[in-house]
């Protein structure tokens, strides 16, 4: 019986274990997924969650209800050593150990939220990452207005009532956008704010918004959100962050209390110093065509963590070109890989991974969004966003959980978003994110000798 270990429960990691499970008889291998959380986040509704659209539970669907004869096991990768083929992961609250051998190990341990080392930026930012990272800015958020409505006009007021996202790209934008709803729809509780006294501003480093996107979504962003009075700030970078707000490299100050860290992200850390593979400038692992890490047999990566090129009939040391790190991917990715697994197993050729992407696309709130689709086209408006909404809700895992936010958007017509202030997530999730800044020390994995 031969022992499959995929790291990491999100999109890829599942997606591999499910399709192992389907073309694996039941005594061929055992197959067991190791993740920190036990459940899979569905991440394009998580600027929803942040704007109290949506209930946090209901974009997290349980790993243990979406395979069935896999091994879940809840737990922190403690150790990963590929010479004697085993892993270590302990347990986020016991800290018990669990030790895995394996003749196969995938690693699809996602993303952090990157912080380009720019000064302030861990210590004063919110991420937007994870379903703690949606959670705590939603609870910040409305703590920021509860404070601002008992502090007299002034510039205390003001910087309380200033909120920045930074990064222009489609979570940048998708979360300004839905924050500006989340004011217009919450500000009534406050006697005495007015939506004009919110300031809400979008930085982006490059010339546009949605820069690696056709222009035209890039245009009609700028254009929606500049005609709900977000603040674009183009061309310009973060210098450094302090508590009292933000520095741009052009100099410009900006005070605020409140900014979303949302500029781009870097592979897992704990991949970062395994011995024998090859590492990518940032710190992903490049592997070959049919994702198998490169002069490591039995080790496969995909997902947010691995460069997978995406010519198949380039030359290796020749490639430019890599897919991207998306959803939309890795849940390609993952059957794809797992074939190549059985195929390993049973003494076949593997296959590279190929794919041409769908398209992409974003909602920006207020019944709008932006769609590049097959073919080149784009659509704007409020056809892009419907087509957002419908497609995203009939990807997301469970029919539970599709029922539960269909809800949450029916009654979001009704009601306006939820002001309740709740703290349970800031502490774990807090000490998460400073993990992945690297200003605590990480759970990292001790390599292989
Ligand atoms: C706010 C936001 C919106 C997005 N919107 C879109 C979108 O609209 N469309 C799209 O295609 N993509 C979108 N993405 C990108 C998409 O989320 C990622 O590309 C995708 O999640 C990658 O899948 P993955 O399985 O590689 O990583 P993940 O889904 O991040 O899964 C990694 C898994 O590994 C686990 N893990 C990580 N480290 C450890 C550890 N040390 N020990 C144990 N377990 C660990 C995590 O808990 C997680 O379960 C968005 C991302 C964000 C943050």
């Amino acid at each position: 019986m031969k022992r499959i270990v995929v790291l990491g429960g999100g999109f890829a990691g599942v997606a591999v274990a499910r399709r192992l499970e389907k073309k694996l008889r039941r005594d061929e291998a055992e197959i067991a997924i190791v993740s920190r959380d036990n459940f899979t986040l569905f991440t394009p509704m998580l600027p929803e969650v942040s704007s109290g659209g949506l209930e946090a539970r209901h974009v997290a669907t349980p790993i243990r209800a979406q395979v069935h004869r896999t091994t879940f096991v809840l737990g922190e990768i403690a150790t990963i050593d590929l010479d004697a083929r085993s892993v270590e992961a302990r347990h986020p609250l016991t800290g018990e150990v669990t030790r895995l051998d394996y003749d196969h190990i995938v690693l699809a341990l996602g993303s952090v939220t990157s912080t380009f080392n720019i000064p302030g930026v861990a210590e004063h930012t919110l991420p937007l990452k994870t379903l703690e990272d949606a959670e705590t800015l939603r609870n910040r958020i409305i703590a920021a207005l509860e404070q601002a409505v008992v502090t007299p006009p002034g510039p205390d007021r003001d910087r309380l009532l200033t909120f920045v996202v930074v990064g222009g790209g489609y979570t940048g934008c998708e979360c300004a956008g839905e924050l500006v709803d989340f004011f217009r729809s919450i500000i009534r509780y406050y006697a005495g704010l007015k939506l004009a006294d919110v300031r809400m501003i979008l930085i982006e480093s490059g010339k546009t918004l949605l820069k690696d996107l056709p222009a035209a979504m890039g245009r009609y962003t700028t254009r929606n959100l500049a005609r709900r009075k977000v603040e674009l700030i183009l061309g310009d970078g973060v210098a450094h962050i302090d508590e009292g707000g933000i520095t741009l490299q052009s100099g410009t100050r900006i005070a605020t209390a409140n900014v979303v860290w949302s500029a781009g992200v870097r592979p897992s850390p704990v991949l970062k110093d395994l011995p024998g593979v090859e590492h990518a400038r940032n710190g992903g692992l490049v592997v070959n065509r049919d994702m198998s890490v490169i002069g490591r047999d039995g080790v496969w990566a995909l997902g947010d963590c691995a460069w997978i090129p995406a010519k198949a009939d380039a030359d290796l040391s020749d490639v430019t070109a890599w897919y991207p790190a998306t959803a939309q991917h890795a849940i390609r990715e993952g059957p794809s890989l797992a074939d190549n697994i059985v195929a390993a197993l049973r003494g076949e050729p593997t296959k590279p991974f190929r794919y041409t992407a769908l398209g992409t696309m974003a909602s920006l709130g207020a019944r709008r969004g932006v769609a590049a689709l097959p073919g080149g086209f784009v659509l704007t408006g409020f056809l892009a966003w419907f087509l957002w909404r419908t497609y995203y809700l009939a990807r997301l895992p469970g029919l539970d959980r599709r029922l539960r936010v269909t809800l949450d958007w029916t009654l979001g017509l009704i009601f306006p978003r939820d002001i309740a202030e709740l703290r349970l997530y800031t502490e774990r999730g807090q000490q998460q994110a400073a993990r992945d800044a690297g200003l605590l020390p990480s759970a990292t994995p001790t390599p292989s000798p």
